[in-house]
């Protein structure tokens, strides 16, 4: 029995699992191996399937067989399973927009995630996206520690030059709703909705867009310096 939040209708629901695999898989460089347990669920509520894929780490490495029977007898035996971190398809949650660096905003942007995933938190949520912003800003800066408020960060990137008056635009509309919530105001469904397109639009400017230039960047030099190769006609 697998207890999960369903990605169709973003509602918590149980399962039976109707597929299984578990096997030992390695990580790209070869350096970290993993049990991964794959699970096909069908939504307790609105029949649907779902796919989840969640990893198991907490083992020795010289019982991997014997962890990989354990989980195949406890799905076998519709044990209950309760997993932390998984990823499912279709997916819970957006992912956080790639060329962020670090893992403190990918964290901060999961929480707030998972506190909007569940239809019922919208003034945590608006305050949890709110809090991607202040995580960026600080990554931004590099200053983790800053006890200024966010807005007077933001402007002194702005005065600085190091963002655009669009980016800074952005920002303030994003962390008006975070700062509403903050102070007492219920926010409604939509709020959370337009605080988390427009925190994702920020991430987006902010680092995605900068990360992929810099790629292109690097791509077209790599090319420049490569010999001249036979002609591919597309
Ligand atoms: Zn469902």
């Amino acid at each position: 029995m697998l207890c999960y939040t369903c990605g169709w209708r973003k509602t918590p629901t149980a399962s039976e699992t109707i597929a299984s695999d578990v096997s030992v898989e390695a990580s790209v460089n070869g350096d970290t191996r993993y049990i991964e347990i794959q699970l096909a669920v069908k939504c307790g509520h609105c029949g649907r399937f779902t796919a989840i894929r969640a990893i198991d780490f907490l083992y020795p490495p010289d019982k991997e067989q014997e962890r990989i029977e354990e989980w195949d007898e406890h799905i076998r035996a519709e044990g209950v399973i309760v997993l932390h971190r998984y990823h499912q398809e279709p997916a819970l949650f957006r992912p956080c927009p790639s060329g962020a660096p670090g893992y403190r905003i990918q964290e901060a942007w999961d929480d707030a995630e998972r506190a909007f995933a569940t239809r019922d938190l919208a003034t945590p949520a608006g305050m949890a996206y709110r809090r991607v912003i202040d995580v960026a800003i600080r990554a931004m800066t590099n200053d983790q520690k800053s006890k200024k408020p966010l807005g007077v960060r933001v402007h002194d990137l702005l005065a600085a030059g190091a963002i655009s008056k669009e980016l800074a635009d952005l920002i303030d509309q994003a962390k008006a709703f975070g700062d509403e919530a903050a102070h007492g105001m219920p926010l409604r469904d939509k709020d959370a909705a337009i605080a988390r397109d427009l925190c994702e639009a920020f991430l987006r400017q902010a680092f995605t867009i900068p990360h992929l230039t810099s790629q292109i960047k690097i791509a077209i030099a790599e090319r420049e310096a490569q010999e001249s190769e036979p002609e591919i006609p597309f």
